[in-house]
């Protein structure tokens, strides 16, 4: 089993995640890597919870210290959040460290923050859901061409809030430009993640929807990782076996591991933890 979403300690939304921690959480549950994924948001109102680019450095040199303590494989990457306009900045960030892994993000469109729960209701105010959705695959589809990510993270996370003001979204609402999307992500070979957080967000599913599983995979994505999206040791690995049985049902035969950003892909069946 990998958990290729977590945060630690250079994520101000993880203050108190400690990468032993995390370690030994792995240990205990037959984990065998971690991809650690801090935030790194360059421009908006959450710039304040992302690593600053001056403690690069210092968090890589943490993740390549932990690493002599234990067999869990350890990997260093950020989850970056994309901001059209940002590309050269952002490229120059991620060429200029070691990095294993990154994973992009799209938190913010078009000014509004997806993941706040006040500003996720107006921008599904006044238009169908599906607009909303072309809205954000745009977005997503301008990311993954952007050539600057591994995988994709929690690629409906959209949808976080809707059952907070009494709404629900089928495949359905999803709208045209997801297809696009998935067939670009297909063709660039960026991956997806499968995110369980969705679960603990109370949305009753994980990120994304298992027809939009069945739709990347038709699209040719052969790039998949699981992921917990931690910001504590205590839900490291959370549900990540269902992830996995999900992503097989759908017909993915392997998932993807990362490493100085090159991919390497696994036979899914050997992802399952043995029951303990
Ligand atoms: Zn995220
Ligand atoms: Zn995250």
């Amino acid at each position: 089993m990998i958990d290729y979403h977590v945060h630690e300690r250079h994520s101000r939304d993880a203050a108190t995640a400690l990468i032993p921690d995390y370690i030994a959480v792995a240990e205990a549950q037959g984990i065998k890597e971690i991809a650690f994924t801090n935030h790194f948001i360059t421009i908006g109102p959450d710039v304040d919870i992302s690593i600053k680019e001056e403690e690069i450095p210092e968090y890589l040199a943490d993740v390549r210290s932990a690493q002599d303590e234990t067999k869990v494989k350890l990997l260093a990457g950020l989850e970056v959040d994309y901001f059209p306009g940002q590309e050269r900045r952002l490229e120059s960030v991620l060429r200029s460290h070691d990095f294993d892994f990154i994973l992009g993000s799209t938190h913010y469109i078009n000014g509004v923050d997806i993941g706040s729960r006040t500003q996720a209701e107006g921008f599904f105010q006044g238009r169908a859901i599906r607009k909303a959705a072309d809205e954000y695959y745009m977005m997503w589809k301008r990311a993954i061409e952007s050539g600057l990510f591994d995988v994709m993270a929690h690629p409906d996370y959209w949808r976080k809030y809707l059952h907070f003001f009494g709404k629900n979204a089928g495949w359905g609402d999803y709208g045209s430009v997801v297809i696009e999307a998935l067939e670009s992500a297909a063709k660039e070979g960026v991956g997806i993640e499968v995110n369980t957080a969705g679960v603990r967000a109370g949305t009753g599913h994980f990120y994304p929807l298992q027809e939009f599983l069945l739709a990347a995979q038709e699209a040719g994505i052969d790039t998949v990782t699981v992921g917990s999206d931690s910001h504590t040791a205590g839900t490291l690995g959370d549900h990540l076996d269902e992830a996995v049985k999900q992503l097989k049902s759908v017909g993915f035969t392997n998932l993807t591991t990362f490493e100085d950003r090159k991919k390497t892909l696994v036979p899914i069946d050997s992802m399952f933890r043995r029951a303990r």
